[in-house]
Parts: C-alpha cells; structure tokens; sequence
C-alpha cells in the first residue's frame, strides 16, 4: 500500500490549486488498489459483479462439428460425380427433394455452412478474464461452459453523506434559507446504479464534532466514502482539519467545470480505513465530479478492468463559450439529424440547475486546452446511458 504522497509525486506538475482532471485521475487511480475479498454465486446472482479469477475453458465450444443451417450434409465420396465438395451442408431451400433423392444444384464450396469444434472457444484456453464485468453475454457464455459458480468480488461497501446547516429532509417545510436534500438522492442513485452496497449516514450538520463523528464511522465499516458539500472556500476550513485529522487528505482545485473544489484521501478509524472523495455541494457539481472521478476510482476498487467509457464525436449545433484550461462538462442533447449525431445545450448551465441533468442525455466534453466552439465544428460528447 503506497502513501497518497508517493501517489502525488509520480505525477509531474502536480499544483493542487489547478489541477487538470487527467492529473487527478492519475493519482486517484495510482493510490486505490481493488478490495481483495471474493465469493462463489450462482450464475445468475453474479449478473453486474466483476469476475475474480480467468475462467478457463473446460471443454470445446462448440464441443463437436455441426451444422450452422438446416440442410443435407455431403460428403464427396457419397456423390455420383467426383465434386469438390467434401464435408459440406447444403442448405434445404437449395436442394430440390423427390422421395429418396435430392439434387443438389452447382456452385457449393467446400466447408460451407459448417461450425467446427472450439470455433467459439477452446479448451484450456481463458474464456473470460479476471476483472470482467458480468453482463448478460458473459452469464450466457459461463452457462455454455457448463459452470453453475463463478468466483467474484465481494460488492463494495459506500457511506454517504450530505454536510450542511441549511438542508432540510424531504417530508419537512422549507424555511427560507433552507433547502432540500436533493444531494442524497442522486448519490444514493449512482452508487446503487454502480453496484455498490450504500450506507446512508444522513445529513450531518456543520458541526466539527458530528462531521468527525460521521467520517470515523465511515472509516471503521466502508470501504470508501462520499460527502457532498464543505469543501468550498468559503466554508472548508473545520471540515478540511476533520477530514486531514482523520488520515492523508489533500484538497484540490481541479481545472474543471462544474466542481473545482475537492477532497480525495484515506481516513482511518478504529484499526479501519476507507477511500475519501470530498465532493463540491452543488447538485450538477456532485454529479459532474462522481462520474468524472469517483465512478472509475469505485470500478477499479471493485476490481474491474476496464472503466473508461467512449467519446463520441458529434457536430455543435450552436457556438459555445470555452476558455482554454479547464476541462467543462456542459450538459447536452444529442439527436440524430440529417444522418448525423448532432448536439445542442440543455440552456442553463449552472452548477445549481439540476433540471441540467435531467433534460440532457450527453456530457459536451470540451477539453482541457480547447477554447471557444462555432456551431458546425465537431466536439466530444459522453453519452449518459454507459454513466449509469
Ligand atoms: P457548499 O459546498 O457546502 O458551500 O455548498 C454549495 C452549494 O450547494 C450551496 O448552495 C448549498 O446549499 C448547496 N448544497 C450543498 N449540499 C446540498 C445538498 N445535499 N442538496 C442540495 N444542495 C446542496
Ligand atoms: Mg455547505
């Protein structure tokens, strides 16, 4: 286990005060190292769990030579005439049948229409890698093996929490001043979504001993933790000492837009620790930050392999304000017009306007070192089905 100060210093220009999201992901992904637990399920329950050993094949598949199409089966030397057709299956709607005989019209190939043993996958050979999500495609494989268990990663365990004097709880009134929780209801909805086992820690307030309390208890029996809200500069300062109290925290200013402020770290309690991710409190910011950070430190807590998601590249129907330097993450609607995937704002941008979020089907991801966009020039967009 390496220290979140060996992390940092394998990344060059590091400046916590204005750091890319490339440079955050590098030392988040360089200090998370997978939970080691596993366990044996049925098939059918390890359906979105990642796979914790290579399954390597016990027989071929398919395990004999067969017929991919319904038809007759040749073979040269049962043909009156000497043809170049060994081994091959004439499909049925070729052959004209008449009682006992068929005849069979010209122009087969050798070989054709036939499936051979192990063409799907071998014997002795990896079926599937350690590391693999389980989807339905990988159910039905480990099912065409013939294995009932497969051996997987235990699910991982999240606390969350929102911070803050003015939240309100849904079921109460507002007072002016106040408003509600929403924070705990998309993060609850992500880590769920992501396949995580969630522990709802509230609303703690902001209060240096409740926070302390909360975090030391996240420590103690998750293996990370995600809070919404202090982090700003405003208001940073007892829970940035609670959280650097608790073990190795750093603060960043990540180059980015929505969710500049953020927390990312290891507390310990209780002979116990647990990943931090200190997120902004603003509701698109919280989302903007999980999927761009914490969804892929999770997946990889989790053991998975893979985690990055594809860009696709869409044509702008508007012009776009960008300043070179930060990373945005502007919400979009991607549409299919004229044969071609074209993408439009969702209006207001703000990090409070979480109806953003909803309208919008697609990040707009304008990168780092882009600037402004006319309408017509082709950019990058995420699209939110693959988010979760
Ligand atoms: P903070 O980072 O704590 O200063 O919060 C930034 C903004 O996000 C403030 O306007 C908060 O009221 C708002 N906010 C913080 N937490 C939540 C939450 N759980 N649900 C909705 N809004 C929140
Ligand atoms: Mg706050």
């Amino acid at each position: 286990m390496s220290t979140l100060q060996q992390a940092i210093s394998c990344v060059s220009d590091y400046d916590p005060d204005a750091l890319p999201v490339a440079k955050a992901n590098e030392v988040i992904r360089s200090f998370i190292d997978p939970v080691s637990g596993v366990e044996k399920l049925p098939v059918r329950a390890a359906l979105g769990r990642v796979l914790a050993k290579d399954i390597v094949s016990p027989i071929d598949v398919p395990s004999h030579d067969n017929s991919a199409m319904d038809g007759y089966a040749v073979r040269s030397a049962d043909l009156p005439r000497a043809e170049a057709i060994t081994f091959t299956v004439v499909i049925q709607e070729a052959v004209a049948a008449d009682g006992e005989r068929i005849t069979i019209p010209p122009g087969q190939e050798p070989g054709q229409n036939r499936r051979l043993a192990g063409e799907d996958l071998q014997k002795g050979k990896p079926a599937l890698r350690s590391g693999t999500l389980l989807r339905p495609a990988e159910l039905g494989l480990i099912a065409s093996l013939g294995i009932g268990e497969v051996s997987v990663r235990r699910k991982l365990k999240v606390a969350f929490f929102s911070t803050g004097d003015e939240l309100v709880s849904v079921g109460k009134k507002l007072k002016p001043g106040e408003v509600y929780d929403s924070n705990r209801y998309t993060l609850w909805g992500m880590l769920t979504r992501l396949g995580c086992e969630v522990i709802d820690l509230g609303v703690v307030r902001d209060d240096p001993k409740k926070l302390e309390a909360a975090f030391r208890r996240a420590a103690a029996e998750a293996d990370a933790v995600v809070t919404s809200g202090g982090v700003s500069v405003g208001e940073a300062d007892f829970t940035k000492q609670t959280m650097a109290k608790l073990g190795e925290v750093v603060f960043w200013k990540i180059a980015m837009r929505p969710g500049r402020p953020m927390a990312f770290g290891r507390i310990r309690a209780r002979g116990k620790s647990a990943y931090l991710f200190g997120l902004p409190g603003n509701p698109v910011a919280v989302m903007v930050t999980f999927y761009h950070f914490v969804r892929g430190a999770l997946l990889t807590l989790m053991g998975r392999r893979d985690t990055d998601l594809p860009l696709l590249r869409a044509k702008a129907e508007t012009a776009m304000r960008k300043k070179p330097g930060r990373t945005e993450y502007q919400r979009g609607i991607l549409e299919l017009k004229n044969g071609e995937w074209s993408v439009r704002l969702t209006g207001a941008q703000g990090s409070g306007i979480l109806s953003s979020m909803s309208e919008a089907n697609c990040f707009v991801v304008l990168a780092h070192e882009q600037g402004a966009v006319k309408a017509g020039d082709y950019l990058e967009v995420m699209v939110m089905d693959g988010l979760v």
